[in-house]
């Protein structure tokens, strides 16, 4: 096992930078995911730790040992790609082996792995398969098992769920956390999916346009994020972000309001009087109970109404024609074009600058 280094990391495509002086440092055994919207350069940074991609400036340390122009099957590394990338001619177990019986490793010992690899994943009755006789789930599985095989210090995955439908990723999800927690590997894993990295990571990288916004533990993410972007991508639905202007600032609280929001004092630092915000709340956080005349009341009317069963999803639209939802942690039969309030309680609500 082994930890990870980056420092100054860049990447260029001709003129374009695409990935922007990234530092990261990822303990030995750590759950690390990389998350941001597509082109974000997230790939990008995986294939340039796997050595499938030319690292433009700075350094990548993989286990203290500098790598940049390493061989990729030098790194000690296996990746796991959204593809499989399997043999469709060969059975599970030789798709499986195929990475031993290159480097020449030993017919028993290589047997030895398969049948462990294949218990871990519960693919022992499948072994003798081909993979068109396999489903995604299976499929993908293999793809792990070929990896864990290999005894790598470190397992990279790029999007390797994004091929199964929803019911499987989630199934397939419990089954990498647990293949971490038993192997105890260190673990870097590409994802667009929010709820991945909030389920799956000990820590959460956000990159947008090939910068990293914010790095932390999933939940300190979610309650302190650093700023707008990452405030509206972790988390679903999405936070609300309504405009709002400055009245007031006294110690550390600053008071905010809008035609459609009655006052409300909001934690927030370095923001003066007149400014424009952005008031940022979780549709999670918006309570109908005493919202009339509270702090942060505002006035809606209901756009579209989505029964989930045990929560409804408002939409509604403000006064000022400003759109947002609000959870309900109920199933409530509300009507479209009939009025709503709400409140919020301002520790649960975040200021962000307008521009
Ligand atoms: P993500 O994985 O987050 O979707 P990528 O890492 O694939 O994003 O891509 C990051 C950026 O780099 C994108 O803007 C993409 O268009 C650009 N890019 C990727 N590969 C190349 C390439 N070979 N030449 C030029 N630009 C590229």
């Amino acid at each position: 096992m082994a930890g990870l280094k980056l420092n100054g990391i860049k990447k260029r495509y001709g003129n374009v930078e695409v990935i922007r002086n990234v530092d990261l440092d990822i303990a030995d055994g750590e759950f690390v995911v990389f998350v941001g919207p597509s082109g974000c350069g997230k790939s990008t940074l995986l294939r340039m730790i796997a050595g499938l991609e030319e690292i433009s400036g700075g350094e990548l340390y993989i286990d203290g040992k500098l790598c940049n122009e390493m061989e990729p099957r030098e790194r000690g590394i296996a990746m796991v790609f959204q593809s499989y990338a399997l043999y469709p001619h060969l059975t599970v177990r030789e798709n499986m082996g195929f990475g031993l019986s290159l480097n020449k490793t030993p017919r028993d010992e290589m047997e030895r792995r398969v049948n462990e690899a294949a218990r871990i994943l519960k693919l022992e009755p499948l072994l003798d398969r081909k993979p068109s006789q396999l489903s995604g789930g299976q499929r993908q599985r293999v793809a792990i098992g070929r990896a864990i095989i290999r005894k790598p210090t470190v397992f990279l995955f790029d999007e390797p769920l994004s091929n199964l439908d929803a019911a499987l990723r989630m199934d397939m999800r419990m089954e990498i956390a647990k293949l971490h927690k038993d192997l105890g590997a260190t673990m870097v894993y590409v994802t667009h999916d929010q709820v991945e990295a909030m389920t799956l990571a000990d820590k959460i990288v956000v990159l947008e346009g090939g910068v990293v916004q914010q790095i932390g533990a999933p939940i300190d993410i979610y309650k302190n994020p650093a700023n707008k972007f990452v405030a509206g991508f972790i988390g679903s639905p999405k936070m609300n972000f309504m405009d709002v202007t400055v009245d007031s600032v006294s110690a550390g609280r600053v008071t905010v309001a809008s035609s459609a929001i009655e006052p409300v004092a909001i934690e927030a630092k370095g923001f003066a009087v007149g400014d424009k915000a952005l008031l940022g709340i979780r549709p999670q956080y918006l309570r109908q109970e005493q919202a009339v005349g509270a702090a942060g009341a505002m006035k809606g009317s209901i756009s579209l109404v989505e029964r989930l069963g045990t929560e409804t999803i408002v939409s509604f639209e403000t006064p000022s024609n400003e759109r947002a939802l609000a959870v309900i942690p109920r199933d409530e039969a509300f009507e479209a074009g009939s009025g709503i309030e709400f409140s919020f309680d301002p520790k649960s609500a975040h200021l962000f600058p307008a521009a």
